[in-house]
């Protein structure tokens, strides 16, 4: 295979050893999670409910652990079975995600749980094939729920098992390209028993242990069989095909269905259109935010609206009803600018 070190024996000894070892560690070391049934707890009988998986699983998609637990708190203290989330109220839910990003996340969380309810009598579908044809579910969020939640042996990969298993292997192919490799050897370790545990092992693993930048191989558990320690290549795994910029757009826009202020199409230059006439003044300063695959510069305008203004997109809220921590993050950042003002 080219550029990947590991190959005939060492190979061999890897996918014959590194999901017993690794089940061990996971064993000693899983992270308490709360959407997650620890390794003592599984193996006395205990099942993690499908709901709480695909639930952590929607929100860890582009946003870390530490960045979701309080979240994954209030939406099940709010919403506690697919149930009550299935009946709840759309804006309520776009409400309790607001910060999280990635809106349409939201929206297919409410459609993937009314079409469990409805077709599925409210349990989840517990092969991977079932959970991809949900609204919202990838071949990586089925993969992961099947695997966690229903112990079928999936293979997960996501950035954190892509990491180790570039190391464990030694695979220089640069990513993107190196997907495909990384999937076949992932596939190859996992086993048909534990598989959920094998899953989770290997994101705490990445995690914790085989991190981005200075990975600490004296604590890892499969320290001897690592072909990319032995080559002293660790740190430099996986290898990437370098970024290019990301390109700058401006204007002053709406999220889908979110809570936001009326505003143009984010383009890639400065031309924003009022949403409706009125005596406008720009703010001092811009609001500056980073999404996945662009950087937006808001310009702000503000104007005193008169009774029965009508914005050309949206509505206005009720100033008793407005809440500024319903806003998402952009658009709390555009408040907040404003806000200075009045
Ligand atoms: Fe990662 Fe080091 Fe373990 Fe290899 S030995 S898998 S580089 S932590």
């Amino acid at each position: 295979m080219p550029g990947a070190r590991a190959a005939g024996g060492a190979r061999g000894a890897i996918v014959q050893d590194a999901a017993a070892r690794l089940l061990e560690w996971y064993d000693r070391h899983a992270r308490v999670l709360p959407w997650r049934v620890g390794p003592a707890a599984r193996a006395a009988g205990m099942w993690p409910d499908p709901y709480r998986v695909w639930l952590s699983e929607v929100m860890l998609q582009q946003t870390t652990v530490a960045a979701v637990g309080g979240y994954f708190e209030r939406f099940t203290v709010r919403w506690p079975t697919l149930a009550n989330l299935a009946a709840a109220d759309d804006a309520e839910v776009m409400a309790e995600w607001a910060g999280l990003g990635y809106y349409a996340r939201a929206r297919n969380l409410l459609a993937c749980a009314r079409v469990v309810m409805a077709e599925y009598g409210g349990r989840f579908p517990g092969t991977a094939e079932a959970l991809a044809q949900l609204p919202g579910v990838g071949p990586y969020t089925a993969a992961a729920v099947a695997a966690i939640a229903f112990d079928r042996p999936e293979t997960v990969v996501d950035g954190n098992v892509e990491r180790v298993v570039a190391r464990l292997f030694a695979v220089e192919t640069p990513l993107p390209a190196a997907k495909p490799v990384l999937r076949a050897r992932a596939a190859e370790l996992t086993p048909v028993r534990r598989a959920g545990d094998f899953a989770q092992g290997m994101m705490d693993l990445g995690a914790t242990v085989c991190t981005p930048r200075r990975p600490t191989c004296g604590l890892c558990p499969l320290a001897g069989l690592c072909a990319a320690r032995r080559a002293g290549l660790a740190e430099t795994l996986p290898r990437r095909v370098p970024k290019a910029a990301k390109p700058l757009r401006f204007g002053q826009g709406l999220l889908g269905g979110m809570l936001g202020w009326p505003g143009s199409d984010w383009g890639e230059s400065p031309a924003p259109a009022p949403p409706l006439a009125a005596d406008w003044r720009r703010l001092a300063g811009e609001v500056r935010h980073t999404f996945t695959h662009f950087r937006l510069r808001l310009a702000v305008h503000v104007a005193e609206a008169g009774p029965g203004a009508r914005p050309a997109r949206g509505v206005f809220l009720p100033a008793p009803e407005f809440r500024p921590g319903d806003l998402p993050t952009l658009m709390r950042k555009v408040f907040d600018l404003a806000h200075k003002e009045f």
